[in-house]
């Protein structure tokens, strides 16, 4: 079944012909969006009932207090970041964080330049480039691999933008080595942390970035809340590229002055509510995290393991194999659609992504157009992976069998 031009049809029909599962629904997909945690939705909860008053502005007590909270959430975002407040700007979410990063780094790209990125990138992290690069006049250089990417930095690239780890492969880059090598040449590097943060403590002075980008619905948090860090000696030099209420210090009819960082890059009324649960929700992890990521990495071994045994299944990485740090497994299958298996396993009970994962670039570049991904968390157990793994099995003599593949 090579030649599926399914976009679903065939999985719509057996999905409604399927029995339903008699197991507890399984989530797999906390590559898109983690649970919100308990703690969190508390925390949350409080800041809404409690102290739910604009930062920044009023002199008033319950407004003043709201400020000191965001504050606080900032300085222990700070803190876990191993960076200092000031570096710290509250987003919408990393994808806002990585075009406020473009649009704030046009000044320092003029016609000629090169900005240098991967084949690996989320959409997120390659449309701002790619955008900001027509715009200027500037080229983009997209590498295929680390050692492409190094061997393609030159006195032209003035920003680097990579991925700390693929949404697809689930797999890491040597950020560290490779915000080194940009500096060296003179670039600025950008580094997209969506994902690595949701399975490591990144060190920002150890990786020594010039800005990094994550989300906070994707560490527990809610959706609407992300962080942008600039490293200090930067964020003093660039201009904001938003405007509105709360970033100028005075404005008149011809001019303005702006306020310090990082409040020039937080126009208009910021989320404090998803900051505070941002802040709760890397508090809450660092107390336990060694051991959640430990669990998580056994986990995914084990379902790396089982698919890696199953015939007719690709995996894109099997980096957990070789005993690498890898967060999410994505395959393709073949002679079945990754959108049918992802709609059969949901009648399973088995949440899962299917699709090109916002990574066009990299799809073509592995000449597959869709793969299935299966991202589990700490709260998967063993026994969840395995049945996902005898549900998958199930799904697949399904898919094959109705194109008369044996
Ligand atoms: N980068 C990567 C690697 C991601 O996985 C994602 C989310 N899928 C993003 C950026 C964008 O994050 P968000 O949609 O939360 O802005």
């Amino acid at each position: 079944m090579s030649e599926i031009e399914t976009t679903g049809e065939l999985a719509a029909l057996l999905y409604r012909e399927t029995q339903a599962s008699e197991h507890a629904f399984v989530y797999l997909d906390n590559a898109a969006t983690a649970p919100v945690e308990d703690v969190v939705i508390d925390q949350i909860n409080q800041r809404i009932v409690k102290c739910n008053a604009n930062v920044h502005r009023g002199i008033y007590r319950l407004s003043e207090e709201s400020t000191a909270t965001y504050e606080k959430d900032r300085a222990d975002v700070a803190v876990y970041l191993n960076a200092t407040p000031n570096e710290i700007v509250f987003t919408s979410g990393a994808t806002e964080s990585l075009n406020q990063a473009a649009r704030i780094l046009s000044d320092f790209v003029s016609e000629g330049d090169e900005i240098l990125t991967t084949v690996y990138e989320h959409h997120s992290n390659f449309l701002p480039w790619q955008q900001l690069a027509l715009r200027k006049g500037a080229t983009l250089i997209v590498a295929t691999s680390a050692e492409d990417l190094e061997s393609k930095l030159s006195d032209k690239t003035r920003i680097v933008a990579i991925t700390h780890c693929s949404n697809v492969l689930g797999t890491y880059f040597d950020v560290k080595h490779i915000c080194k090598k940009a500096r060296e040449t003179g670039a600025i590097s950008v580094v997209d942390g969506a994902q690595a943060i949701a399975h490591s403590h990144p060190d920002l002075k150890e990786i020594d970035c010039d800005f990094y980008a994550f989300s906070g619905h994707k560490i527990g948090a809610t959706t609407g809340i992300g962080v942008l860090y600039i490293k200090d000696c930067l964020i003093k030099k660039l201009n904001p590229s938003s405007f509105g209420g709360g970033m100028v210090k005075r404005c008149s009819i011809d001019d303005c002055t702006f306020e310090d960082a990082p409040y020039c890059f937080e126009a208009g009324t910021p989320n404090f509510v998803g900051a505070t649960g941002l802040a709760t929700a890397l508090r809450h992890r660092s107390m336990r995290e060694e051991d959640l990521f430990l669990k998580e990495q056994g986990l995914m071994k084990h379902l790396v393991k089982g698919l890696s045994e199953i015939k007719g299944l690709h995996l894109l990485s099997d980096a957990a194999l070789h005993n690498q740090k890898q967060v999410c497994a994505s395959f393709t299958v073949e002679g079945a659609h990754p959108y049918d298996i992802a709609m059969l396993l949901d009648k399973k009970g088995f949440a899962v992504r299917s699709g090109m994962h916002c990574a066009m670039p990299l799809m073509t570049h592995l000449g597959i157009e869709h793969a299935v991904r299966v991202s589990p968390s700490y709260r998967n157990t063993t026994e969840e992976i395995d049945r996902f793994l005898q549900a998958l099995q199930e799904v697949l003599l399904i898919c094959c069998r109705s194109d008369g593949t044996p």
